[in-house]
C-alpha cells in the first residue's frame, strides 16, 4: 500500500481543534508526508464559523473575519511547523473550498473533526459529511466529543 504523501488539515478553530491538528501532525510524521492547513471564511452572511458569531444580514464583516482567520491560521501553522506556502485562507463554502484545494494540490488525505459548528450554524449543514462524500481522496474524521 502506498503511504500518504500530502495531508490537508481543515480547521474551523472551534474548541477541540487542537485534537484534529495533533492527529494530522502525527499522521504526517508517521507517513513522512507533507502537511498543509486550510481555513475557510464562510461567506454565508449569518455566521462566522470560527467564532460562532451571528451577523445581521446588512453587515459585511468579511474583511474582519478574513484578517482574524489569517492570524489564527498563521499561529497554528507556526505551532505545527507548516510553511506559509502550505497554508490556505479561502472564502466561500468550506466544503467546496477544502475539496478544491485538496484536488489542486494532490492531497491524498484530508483530516477534519467529526463536528465543529454550534447553535444556529448547525443549520448550514455538516462540512465533515460534505467533504467525506465529495472528496476524491481519503478523509479522516477525528472523533470529537460534544461538551
Ligand atoms: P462541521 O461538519 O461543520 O461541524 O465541521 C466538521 C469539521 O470540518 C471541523 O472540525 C473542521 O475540521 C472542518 N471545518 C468546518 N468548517 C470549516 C472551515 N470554515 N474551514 C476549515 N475547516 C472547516
Amino acid at each position: 500500500m502506498n503511504s500518504y504523501k500530502h495531508i490537508l488539515l481543515a480547521v474551523d478553530f472551534f474548541d477541540q481543534q487542537t485534537l484534529v491538528a495533533e492527529r494530522a501532525k502525527d499522521l504526517a510524521e508517521r507517513y513522512g508526508a507533507k502537511l498543509s492547513a486550510i481555513h475557510v471564511v464562510d461567506t454565508l452572511p449569518i455566521a462566522d464559523p470560527a467564532n460562532d458569531v451571528l451577523v445581521p444580514f446588512e453587515m459585511d464583516l468579511s474583511q474582519e473575519f478574513i484578517a482574524l482567520g489569517r492570524k489564527k491560521l498563521a499561529d497554528l501553522a507556526s505551532t505545527l511547523a507548516i510553511p506559509e506556502a502550505q497554508t490556505w485562507l479561502e472564502t466561500g463554502s468550506p466544503k467546496q473550498e477544502i475539496i478544491r484545494i485538496a484536488e489542486e494540490n494532490a492531497v491524498d488525505l484530508i483530516v477534519v473533526g467529526s463536528h465543529g459548528r454550534h447553535g444556529l450554524a448547525l443549520l448550514l449543514g455538516s462540512t465533515a459529511n460534505g467533504v467525506l462524500h465529495h472528496a476524491s481522496c481519503d478523509v479522516l474524521a477525528v472523533r470529537l466529543h460534544k461538551p
